[in-house]
């Protein structure tokens, strides 16, 4: 098994243009061996600009990544961005049908399927986040949430080897309550072993799952050690630079 681990972190609705900059050169300058891990920063748009060049300054070694796309080229869509508009600003990633996308502005899994081939076929690569509530999980529908979120959103994508699933309890973001490491590696294998079932084993064994959810830095090491979970997706955690690199180094 050789999936690189990806270490991503969700900036949300924070940091402006100077804070963004200053926070990605901090990190990506920092002392990371790139050759064992991927790190990536997904500011909000106003900062992918300023954030890729910061990173490029840096050594170009850190991904840069959108927070969303809509799934047009261009034209009267008031307030959205395209995927050719984050390219040329300097993105190669974007994260698609984060919870607070799905459960604060209404979108479906049709929408965020609309979103993952068009930001598939723009050449972008695709964190793609399914999470079950906390209602669904104490109705005991965790799983069955989850592989439909995932069946869905990747609906007419063939090729995964751009995609990366991001499995995000929605009970477990931004509250401090995390998954355990147990509970996170059961998910993360019956996503992998849908995956096979849906598409192929090559492509389960080599889709890289994520963790979401209070990842910090001393839940980080417990949590990369399970089989199947192969980096995290990192919000309030990611926006503090020795926090967020305590947690890119893990293994250290
Ligand atoms: C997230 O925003 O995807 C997330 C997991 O947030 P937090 O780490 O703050 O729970």
């Amino acid at each position: 098994m050789s999936r690189k681990p990806l270490i991503a972190g969700n900036w949300k609705m924070n940091k402006n243009v100077s804070e963004g900059a200053a926070l990605a050169a901090e990190i990506a300058g920092a002392d990371i061996d790139y050759s064992t891990r991927d790190v990536l920063f997904a500011p909000p748009f106003t900062g992918i600009y300023a954030v890729a060049e910061a990173v490029k300054k840096a050594g170009g070694k850190a991904l840069v990544a959108a927070q969303n796309i809509y799934f047009e080229e261009s034209g009267a869509f008031t307030g959205e961005v395209s995927s050719g508009m984050i390219k040329s600003a300097g993105a190669s990633w974007v994260i698609l049908g984060h919870s607070e996308r799905r459960s604060i502005f209404g979108e479906t899994d049709e929408i965020i399927n609309k979103k993952v081939k068009k930001a598939l076929a723009d050449g972008l690569s695709v964190i793609l986040c399914v999470g079950e509530t906390l209602w669904e999980r104490e109705a005991k529908a965790e799983v069955e949430t989850v592989l439909a979120q995932t069946g869905k959103g990747l609906e007419g994508v063939e090729d995964l080897s751009n995609v990366v699933i991001a499995y995000e309890p929605v009970w477990a973001i931004g509250t401090g309550k995390t998954a355990s490491p147990a509970d996170a590696e059961a998910m993360h294998k019956a996503i992998r072993e849908y995956i096979a079932k849906i598409r192929s084993s090559a492509a389960a064994e080599n889709i890289r799952i994520l963790y979401g959810g209070s990842m910090k830095p001393d839940n980080a090491k417990e949590l990369m050690a399970c089989p199947d979970i192969d980096g995290g997706l990192v919000g309030g955690a990611s926006l503090k630079a020795d926090q967020f690199l305590k947690i890119i180094n893990f293994d250290k």
